[in-house]
């Protein structure tokens, strides 16, 4: 990934994707004091971009940092990187860190970096996709809201997700669902989830995981088109009862889940009509004159 040809925009200036190196004493590599953002750009168009920018300032701050530059700056430069790399379709990462001026716990006269990269990666396709994923349950759990600031999406969060993600893949699952530290459901290592039982929609209250741009986006999706979604507790126990599950994130988009440790999910009627309903909006819109 390194090695690649193109341009990441690195504190205010396009840098050969080669040579965005950082120090080995850098602040966020011994102690984690680094927030990022995934988000995917659709014909040209960052599908909400501000949003993002703003929760990567936001990201920062619940780790006591602040990121030097405005979310309109942020917005500029992710606009930039795309048309310096000649993208239409593709992912962006964003990520602000604390640098290497100098190395203890305390960090406050460490400047923050931001760096932006992006490369092409289309869409799945939806007939590719409607297989569904599977998923095992995690041994590790999402920490309590007094252990981390689950708001933020901290890197030093995703050390739980990258030993879960192990796990599941060491016993044959493509990804693992996540249960919180009171043992209910929570999430994917990447992504939201969502269940379906009797044509309404039901999914965890986001109070200890991150509540997703596009989790948001879907909610608000099914209630257009009248599917009743419920935010609740959701107990491991209770997965049995579903018909439909599915995953949703800037990444992942919409994607089914067939099993998730042995219990079977073999609807698609919903999981299906949000994955069209949410290729649907991201595509940008033409303007109405055309
Ligand atoms: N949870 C986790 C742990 C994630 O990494 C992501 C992807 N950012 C999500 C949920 C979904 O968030 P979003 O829809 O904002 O991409």
């Amino acid at each position: 990934l390194d090695q690649r040809d193109g341009w990441i925009w690195f504190d205010g200036e396009m840098i050969p994707w080669k040579d965005t190196k950082v120090h080995v004493l850098t602040h966020a590599l011994h102690y984690a004091s680094s927030v990022f953002e995934g988000q995917r750009a659709y014909n040209g168009e960052i599908y909400k971009l501000h949003e993002h920018s703003e929760r990567l300032r936001k990201s920062a701050e619940l780790l006591d940092f602040e990121v030097p530059y405005s979310a309109d700056e942020i917005d500029q430069a992710c606009r930039d990187v795309l048309v310096k790399n000649n993208l239409v379709d593709a992912y962006m990462r964003p990520v602000a860190f604390r640098g290497s001026a100098e190395l203890g716990l305390g960090a406050h006269n460490n400047p923050v970096h931001l760096a932006i990269a992006a490369w092409e990666w289309p869409s799945f396709l939806l007939e590719d996709k409607l297989k569904g994923t599977r998923l095992a349950l995690s041994e590790w759990r999402r920490p309590a809201p007094t252990s981390a600031p689950f708001a933020s999406k901290a890197a030093g969060l995703y050390m739980i997700c990258t030993l879960s993600k192990h796990a599941a893949e060491a016993r044959g699952f493509a990804d693992a669902m996540m249960l919180d530290y009171r043992g209910q459901i929570a999430e994917a290592t990447g992504a939201n989830v969502f269940f379906v039982k009797d044509g309404e929609i039901h999914t965890p209250t986001p109070d200890c995981f991150l509540d997703g741009i596009t989790r948001r986006t879907v909610i608000g999706l099914a209630r257009d088109a009248g599917i009743k979604v419920t935010e609740r507790v959701i107990m491991p126990e209770e997965m049995s009862e579903f018909d439909e599950c599915f995953l949703t994130g800037s990444a992942a988009e919409v994607v089914p889940v067939a099993e998730i440790e042995g219990v079977v999910f073999p609807g698609r009627e919903i999981c299906s009509a949000m994955m069209e309903a949410y290729q649907a909006e991201v595509q940008p819109k033409k303007a109405a004159a055309e």
